[in-house]
């Protein structure tokens, strides 16, 4: 196991009701600006709840991040907490309005131009205000980690940044509030919470115990509550556990002192600067690509996964090997999402932009070690035509 330090200061308030604890979360004097995506909130009640539970405070709303949150909306919601003097953020939403805070409670606070957070990748951060959450859509694991990522409109570029002046103070994650998801949204959730486990898990060398157990265990309840999330939207039990899921996938816990991928991530994230294809969408298509242009180096941890994961035990190592990849991309396709460049109108023509991008971007050397660059990265997009 490599050497860690963890530190996760995020306070969970987990349950049915527990938005009434934005009383005691929220600072009592403070002013507060709510950001929001775009009506959900409102239209389904958690926006009034959360306005109830604020009591006798200040606040002012913020409407109008989009999936995919973007610098100029953000720079919008800075200049408000400007005008207003606000001094606590509340982000109501998915992972693109707590994402979008984030950046927010940053260039709030950045002297220059705050792109700079970005292209630094949050290394220029080094103060940000005060926030908390209510999470709305099980996912990203925004709510209980400190990365975000914001794309720049004018020059299509989706980056991520962390520091650790973003971790949310707290968040609420109440699994009624997402009963009003449309199973696409529930699908994607399922997904990227899935490939988050798999970019810390399906690494090597493989010699993390107890960080490999958990991941099988988050793993397996995505394949199982996933689907049931579907089929009966308003049961409390499969909602709770799919959120949990999707929280504890990128908290942090599974990730500590193992090698890390996250190049499924960022190819992903120029299929969407470029086509605007939704984030879990796109890891759908890198992911099983990634996973058989890897799978020599792999090895180990791929046969641990097609044992305990998919129960897979017949076959010589090479089939056993392409079984599980094949099990994840048909869970994928069982879920409603399409995991082939075609199925998204791409072809052939469109990866010279996307290497470019990846280029542009300093995206050279990805994977756990480093050994995916430009050339690999091309052959992984070819792979998912
Ligand atoms: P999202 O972009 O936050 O939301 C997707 C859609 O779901 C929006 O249209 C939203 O509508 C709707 N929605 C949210 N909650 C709802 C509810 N309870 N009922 C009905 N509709 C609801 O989706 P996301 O998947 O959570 O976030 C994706 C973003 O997070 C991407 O930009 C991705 O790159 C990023 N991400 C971040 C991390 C991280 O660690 N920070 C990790 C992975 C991905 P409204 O806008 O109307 O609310
Ligand atoms: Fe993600």
């Amino acid at each position: 196991m490599q050497n860690f330090d963890f530190y996760n200061p995020t306070r969970i308030c987990f349950g049915e009701g527990q938005i009434s604890k934005l009383n005691d979360l929220v600072p009592q004097n403070a002013k507060v600006l709510i950001l929001l995506g775009g009506n959900s909130a409102r239209a389904n009640g958690t926006l009034s709840e959360v306005i109830t539970a604020l009591g006798e405070r200040e606040y002012v709303e913020f409407n109008g991040i989009e999936p995919n949150p973007t610098f100029e909306t953000l720079m919008d919601a800075v200049a408000e907490v400007k005008a207003h003097k606000i001094d606590f953020l509340l982000a109501v939403g998915g992972g693109s309005v707590i994402d979008g805070t984030k950046f927010v409670a940053a260039a709030a606070k950045y002297e220059g131009d705050a792109w700079d957070i970005m292209t630094s990748f949050g290394a220029k951060v080094e103060s940000a205000m005060p926030f908390g959450s209510v999470l709305t859509l099980p996912a990203t694991g925004s709510e209980m980690n400190s990365g975000s990522v914001v794309t720049k409109k004018s020059i299509k570029a989706k980056l991520p940044f962390m520091s650790p002046h973003v971790f949310p103070q707290f968040s609420v994650l109440d699994p009624v509030k997402t009963y009003t998801l449309p199973e696409r949204q529930i699908a994607n959730g399922v997904v990227d919470a899935f490939v988050h486990t798999t970019e810390q898990y399906l690494t090597y060398p493989v010699d993390a115990a107890i960080q490999d157990r958990f991941a099988e265990g988050i793993l397996l309840t995505l394949i199982e509550q996933g689907p049931k999330a579907l089929e009966k939207p308003m049961d409390y039990d499969v909602r709770a556990n799919l959120m949990w899921a999707a929280t504890s996938a990128l908290n942090g816990t599974i990730g500590a002192g193992v090698p890390q991928d996250w190049a499924t991530h960022m190819i992903g994230h120029e299929l969407t600067a470029l086509h605007d294809i939704d984030h879990a969408r796109t890891l759908a298509i890198v992911l099983p690509s990634l996973l058989r242009h890897t799978k020599v180096a792999k090895k180990e941890k791929l046969l641990q996964y097609a044992e305990r994961v998919w129960g897979i035990n017949s076959g010589n190592d090479d089939e056993r090997i392409d079984a599980a990849i094949d099990k994840t991309q048909d869970f994928f396709e069982e879920l409603g999402i399409k995991t082939r460049l075609r199925d998204y109108q791409l072809n052939d023509t469109h990866i010279d932009a996307l290497v470019e991008q990846l280029n542009t971007h300093g995206m050279v050397a990805l994977g756990e070690h480093q050994n995916i660059d430009l050339v690999k990265s091309r052959e992984i997009l070819v792979g998912a035509l």
